[in-house]
């Protein structure tokens, strides 16, 4: 498996802040949308494939795409870049993981929520205020946080 929302996989730190999150935020937000976890470890293959997005052609992104058994993306899409990260330099390839995202959504539909933003973070900080949060970066990544 090159990607997983495994929440093992993660440091301890973040286990225990995610299990935090999972029995409080029902408890104060019941009609909130529930946050889930998008992603946990995350290998060097899929950082490269996710690195070079915006960076190469979309012939050479879809190729390092299919190598990880991701759906190809359009050229359109290609045209934003997603991580900073080179492979070996994100949080995401430690082990254990000492990165996880988390989202927010409708449906399908991912709902990037200024409101649900900050009550995560503030009940993550509640339990670990160590944790960062990746929405307070230079390049703002708002599913992210890390340790
Ligand atoms: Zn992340």
């Amino acid at each position: 498996m090159q990607s997983n929302r495994n929440i093992k996989d993660a440091h301890l730190r973040l286990k225990l802040a995610w299990a935090w999150v999972q029995e409080e935020w029902p408890k104060r937000y019941p009609s909130d949308l529930t946050p889930f976890l998008t992603e946990v470890y995350r290998s060097p293959e899929l950082q490269r494939a996710y690195y070079a997005q915006g960076r190469e052609k979309v012939a050479i992104v879809n190729s390092l795409r299919r190598a990880v058994a991701l759906a190809p993306i359009s050229e359109v899409e290609n045209r934003s870049i997603i991580t900073k990260s080179k492979p070996g330099q994100s949080k995401h390839q430690k082990t254990p993981s000492e990165a996880i995202d988390i989202w927010f959504a409708k449906g399908k539909t991912l709902v990037d929520d200024k409101r649900l933003w900050k009550q995560l973070v503030d009940l993550i900080h509640e339990f670990d205020p160590g944790i960062k949060w990746g929405g307070n970066f230079q390049a703002v990544d708002k599913p992210h946080f890390e340790i």
